[in-house]
């Protein structure tokens, strides 16, 4: 009698033990593990992705410095998009990022960074951060980045993501680039994603001596303009044309 009431007391014990949460989440399909495998395989197959983007689109078409590659392939542009574009976030294209803005392709966004010619010491102006992925890049290469973006919804959100993947080294804020960002001149380098019709003498003024700013200028047409500042003279090199969104003049209420 006494043997089987211990015996009925154990059987309990042991149903117990394996109600307890921890067996339970080791035994769902749910738990953390396997969701935690899937991140893993999603993020190994965007790292395949992002490869390829850099040899391919990339150093195959003549972008050659070592640093801006390797922050090609640092960068998960696929975290900067939403949802519906993730698939496409390493093709050779632009993608929509809300309120009728874009990201550039990626070629154009290393083909910037390389121009401006930034070391590890610089100190960057980006003039439209739109969804922070230029900025992202820029702040793997550069030792500080500020970045100006005149739609508040969309500084929010860079913001948030730049946060998220933890780039202390950027700064955004919400603002009209015209004006550039005077507290923190003067900037070893100046890159704008948006095309004014002639350069904002404002950008001029806020680089550095022997400083390069980056730039693509135009209305309908439109070419990146390299500008080299120098202690007596401003040179500006038209290189290739390309298509941005327009810079505008006014913040806009959205
Ligand atoms: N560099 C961005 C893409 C830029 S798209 C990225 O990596 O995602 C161009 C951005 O410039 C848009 O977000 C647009 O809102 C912003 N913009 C346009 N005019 C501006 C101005 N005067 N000052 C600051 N940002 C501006």
């Amino acid at each position: 009698m006494d043997f089987s009431l211990t015996l009925i007391a154990l059987l309990y014990c042991c149903v117990l033990i394996l109600c307890l949460p921890g067996f339970a989440a080791e035994l769902t399909p749910n738990s953390s593990k396997i969701q935690g495998q899937n991140s893993n395989s999603e993020m190994e197959q965007f790292e395949g992705e992002r490869r390829q983007m850099v040899e391919y689109q990339i150093r195959a078409r003549g972008i050659k410095n070592e640093r801006v590659l390797a922050a090609m392939s640092q960068v998960p542009r696929h975290k900067f998009v939403d949802s519906p574009w993730k698939d496409f976030a390493y093709s050779d294209r632009p993608l929509p990022i809300g309120h009728q803005q874009t990201i550039s392709q990626p070629y154009i966004v290393a083909y910037m960074s390389e121009a401006a010619d930034i070391s590890q010491e610089a100190k960057v102006l980006e003039i439209g951060t739109g969804c922070g992925y230029q900025a992202a890049v820029l702040g793997e290469i550069a030792k500080q980045v500020y970045s100006i973006e005149i739609i508040p919804q969309l500084a929010q959100r860079a913001r948030r993501t730049l946060n998220q993947l933890g780039y202390e080294n950027i700064e955004v804020k919400t603002g009209d680039g015209y004006q550039g960002w005077v507290e923190h001149a003067p900037y070893d380098a100046i890159i704008v994603t948006a095309a004014p019709e002639q350069i904002p003498q404002a950008l001029i003024d806020q680089l550095a001596i022997d400083g390069k700013m980056v730039i693509p200028v135009g209305t309908w047409y439109q070419e990146i303009v390299v500008l080299t500042k120098t202690e007596d003279r401003i040179v500006e090199e038209k290189t290739i044309p390309v298509r941005f969104v327009p810079m505008r003049r006014k913040l806009l209420k959205w």
